[in-house]
């Protein structure tokens, strides 16, 4: 696994800053980043109660959505409570999937929400774990950064959360972070973050804080009514801490009854009319609208007393375009079934944005996804045509290592001899080159070193360069890339005739160049690669209503207003390959339609 988001020292300005307050004979030992200004950035800062999985994330990335549609600059941030430096070492089957932002950084799928929700790239500050903060600690007091001080959790351990949140407000030019702690309150090894965020209240001062708990009513279904205590003792355990909420969220299937949100009013401390209902939503896309109607929006604006930085005519306009967006959400008029083979089959978290970049597509095609999950350990030549019998499309998404792999090429082959549209992603681009080399090159011990390291015909191998490119300390080839695309090809029309587009990637094997050729000669295009080495990035079978395989992770960028081209392309040919009646638009023209709706293509930048 990659160690390229090992934490970088902390610079020496900080270092000094820490060193002269701690050998002040105060108390008051807090590192403030040179240049900060205090009042300048607000704080909203959301934590969850009761249990974990309410959506946090949802719910602080739709809040902070809402603040940006008003002109204010919003930078949100996540922190984890767990010992590792990066998420990448994550199983995605217990903890979601792992999400790569384009400076590499390997982090929690929240990220991705607030990336798809904010239409915003965001970096490694946005994202700290207890590992990062322990070790920037450590790093210090062992360069002297704390000299004739014992290193404490109070104030050293706090100071450095503390730290991190300022410097993000002050590089973004924040008026609003968004601190997002993960877990529940309650866990130890969150209790630092909840700390650190009560010290910075206090030293911020009155109105520089918004505290929000997100909390659960319970629905009992023999009972049939809505039950607080466990949100009313969830809130007990924060405000023990020395926190006092103040706004407070409540998750629940059904929107939350007046008599409950009284209850949770008064058992904490705060206002009805701040206590929202966030119930289930067909869509996340619909929680905003479900917020704001609430008046959640503006209750924060004036806790955080920035009423006079809000401009409502640019509010007008964002909300426009937001909700001709939402509005068509639930009016489709056409399924699709899209097959994904994958080995999580069985948890949606990890595929999250594979499930979402579907959504985007269908929605901006009216047409609704209905994701097939198929588990290849049992698919073969043979029977691929059972297992593939009801789905319109086909996804073979990333992964790693060797379980399923001869039944996701089955599934390749299948979808590449029959006309069914295929998307492969990473491992399935890798997964459909071998197809390919086996059965139209005639190499039939072609394969993967990462799945047989001594097959005859190793078409996907780590490369030589690569190893000595980014082989110290690691060889994941991470994070956004700018990928030269093929002039006449399907990507160069998808891409609307974009020269290059920027991807993200995450992976350590690629197509061996010594077998560009023979594969190209038997009919394979290579359409997208690397500008400055020999990667091919991403291929297409000509001829095929929509084959086309990407070594990047399109999913990752693409946005509900900007949905991926790719997967606008693989919605739109299996709409057509399931109406076939119907005069449904081909890949090509549904990306221009969505285009000239106003969906914008990806950034190339
Ligand atoms: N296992 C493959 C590689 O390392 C694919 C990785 C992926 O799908 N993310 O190259």
């Amino acid at each position: 696994m990659t160690r390229r988001n090992e934490p970088k020292p902390s610079d020496s300005r900080e270092l000094l800053a820490s060193v002269s307050d701690a050998s002040a004979d105060t108390e008051y030992f807090s590192p403030i980043p040179a240049g900060y200004r205090k009042g300048k950035a607000r704080y909203v800062i959301v934590m969850g109660t009761v249990m974990s999985g309410l959506g946090k994330g949802i719910f602080s990335s739709c809040l902070a959505k809402l603040l940006q549609d008003k002109g204010l600059k919003v930078a949100p941030i996540k922190l984890e409570g767990y010992l590792n430096i990066d998420s990448g070492t994550l199983n995605p089957f217990r903890h979601g999937e792992v999400f790569v932002l384009d400076d590499g950084m390997e982090c929690d799928m929240d990220l991705g929400t607030y990336e798809r929700m904010l239409d915003q790239d965001l970096s490694r500050a946005n994202f700290a774990t207890s590992g990062q903060i322990y070790s920037d600690v450590l790093h210090k007091e062992r360069h002297g950064g704390y000299l004739g001080r014992d290193v404490q959790m109070i104030p050293h351990v706090t100071g450095e959360v503390k730290l991190r949140l300022r410097r993000l407000a002050m590089e973004t030019d924040a008026d609003v972070v968004f601190v997002e702690i993960g877990g529940t309150v309650g866990d130890l090894e969150n209790a630092f973050y909840i700390e650190a965020m009560r010290e910075l209240a206090y030293e911020e001062g009155l109105h520089s804080c918004c505290f929000v708990a997100l909390t659960y009513i319970l629905e009992p279904r023999t009972l049939g009514e809505q039950k607080s205590k466990a949100a009313q003792l969830g809130l007990k355990q924060l405000m023990q801490l020395g926190v006092q909420p103040d706004i407070i969220a409540c998750r629940c299937e059904h929107p939350v009854s007046e008599q409950a949100r009284q209850k949770v009013s008064v058992y904490g401390n705060v206002p009805l009319e701040r206590v929202f209902s966030m119930h289930d939503s067909p869509s996340i896309y619909m929680i905003p609208a479900m917020l704001r109607e609430g008046g959640l929006d503006f209750e924060v604006i004036r806790l955080l007393r920035i009423e006079d930085r809000i401009d409502l005519r640019v509010e007008r306009q964002e909300w426009g375009r937001w909700c001709d967006f939402t509005d068509r959400i639930g009016k489709e008029t056409r399924e699709v079934t899209i097959g994904i083979t994958g080995k999580y089959t069985s948890v949606r978290d990890s595929y999250a944005s594979i499930l979402n970049a579907l959504e985007h597509a269908g929605i901006a095609l009216q047409a609704k996804i209905r994701p097939k999950w198929i588990e290849t350990t049992h698919v073969t030549d043979r029977n691929a045509a059972v297992h593939l019998k009801d789905v319109d499309g086909i996804i073979v998404p990333g992964g790693f290592g060797t379980r399923g792999t001869e039944g996701k090429i089955a599934c390749v082959r299948y979808a590449r001899e029959n006309g069914v549209p295929y998307l492969g992603l990473c491992l399935g681009f890798q997964m459909a080159v071998i197809e390919y080399a086996r059965n139209m090159c005639g190499l039939s011990g072609a394969s993967s070193t990462e799945i047989d390291p001594s097959c005859a015909d190793p078409v996907i191998d780590i490369l030589p360069e690569q190893k000595r490119i980014e082989g110290l300390g690691g060889n994941m080839r991470l994070g956004g890339r700018d990928v030269e695309i093929k002039p006449n090809t399907m990507a160069w029309e998808l891409f609307g005739r974009s020269g290059s587009v920027r991807m993200r990637f995450r992976h350590r094997y690629e197509v061996d160049p010594r077998y560009i050729e023979v594969l190209e000669k038997a009919g394979l295009v290579f359409s997208g690669k690397a500008p400055d080495q020999p990667i091919v990035q991403i291929l297409e079978v000509p001829g095929h209503p929509f084959f086309v395989g990407t070594q990047a992770h399109p999913c990752l960028t693409s946005r509900p207003l900007r949905p991926h081209p790719m997967f606008v392309g693989l919605v739109a040919a299996s709409a057509r390959r399931r109406y076939a009646e119907d005069d449904l638009p081909d890949p090509l023209t549904a990306c221009r339609v969505c285009a000239s709706k106003g969906y914008a293509p990806p950034r190339t930048v």
